[in-house]
C-alpha cells in the first residue's frame, strides 16, 4: 500500500447529482456508485491499482470495484461522497465487507501514510511499531494472502534482486543506465506492489553501490535522481 493523493471531485458528482444518487440508494438500494465517470476518476487517483493491495485493475475489468471506505451499509449518506470512495480489487473489497472503519479505523491511503503503519520482510507485511491500525489493516484486508499476494510480490522482488546483481557485476555504461532506469521505473508508483518492490530495491546494498558508481562516472542524471527520490518515498521500511 502506498500513500495516494485525493484528486478533485469529478464534475459528474455535482451537488445535485450526489443528492439524487444518495436518495436513489436510500430508496432502492441500487448500485448508484457503479458509473464509469466515478470508476475512471478513481483509477486515475490510484494509477490503475487497488488502493489497498496494489494489484493492477482496469476500468473495463470486472475485478475493479468502487470501495466505500466507510461502508455504505452503515454510512448511507456517504454512498457517493467523493472522499469516501476508493478504487479496489474484488478481493480487498470483499474482505473488508461491512467492517466499521468509523469505529475501528484501518489505513485510508488517501489520508494516512501507510509507511507509518506498515513494514515489510520477505514480501510479507507487518504492523510497524505495534501500530494497531497497521495490524487491523493487514487482518481485515488479508494483505498477506499467500497465493494472491505474497507469491506475486516475492517474484517481483526476486526480479529486482536479479537485475541488481547483473548490474553489480556488469560494466557501468549508458546501456547499464537504461537498465537501471527500467528497474527504477518497474518499482514506481504506477506499478503493482510498488511499496514492496521499492523496499527491495532501496534496501539492497548492491543498489547504493551501483548508484555511487554511476555518480562517479557522471552517468547519474536528473531523470534517475527523480526516479530514485520517488521510489524511496513510497518504499515501506524493512521490519
Ligand atoms: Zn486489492
Amino acid at each position: 500500500m502506498i500513500k495516494l493523493n485525493r484528486t478533485p471531485c469529478p464534475a459528474y458528482l455535482s451537488d445535485d447529482k450526489v443528492r439524487q444518487l444518495t436518495e436513489e440508494f436510500i430508496n432502492t438500494g441500487n448500485s448508484v456508485w457503479n458509473k464509469d465517470e466515478i470508476k475512471g476518476a478513481l483509477l486515475k487517483l490510484s494509477n490503475y491499482k487497488c488502493a489497498y493491495c496494489e494489484a493492477k485493475v482496469q476500468i473495463e475489468d470486472s475485478y475493479m470495484e468502487v470501495e466505500h471506505f466507510h461502508p455504505k451499509s452503515r454510512y448511507k449518506l456517504e454512498v457517493v461522497f467523493w472522499d469516501n470512495l476508493l478504487p479496489s480489487c474484488k478481493k480487498c473489497n470483499g474482505n473488508k465487507g461491512n467492517h466499521d472503519t468509523g469505529k475501528e479505523p484501518i489505513i485510508n491511503p488517501c489520508k494516512d501514510d501507510p509507511k507509518e503503519h506498515l513494514c515489510v520482510e520477505a514480501a510479507r507485511l507487518y504492523p510497524k511499531s505495534n501500530s494497531d491500525m497497521g495490524r487491523l489493516t493487514i487482518d481485515v484486508l488479508n494483505l498477506n494472502d499467500k497465493e494472491r499476494l505474497i507469491d506475486s510480490r516475492f517474484d517481483l522482488c526476486n526480479t529486482v534482486k536479479e537485475t541488481l546483481e547483473c548490474l553489480y557485476h556488469g560494466a557501468i555504461d549508458s546501456k547499464a543506465r537504461n537498465e537501471i532506469k527500467g528497474l527504477l521505473s518497474a518499482c514506481s508508483a504506477n506499478t503493482a506492489f510498488s511499496a514492496i518492490t521499492s523496499n527491495a530495491l532501496h534496501n539492497d546494498p548492491y543498489y547504493s553501490y551501483i548508484k555511487q558508481k554511476f555518480k562517479d562516472k557522471n552517468l547519474w542524471n536528473e531523470e534517475l535522481e527523480d526516479l530514485d527520490i520517488n521510489t524511496k518515498k513510497i518504499a515501506l521500511d524493512s521490519r
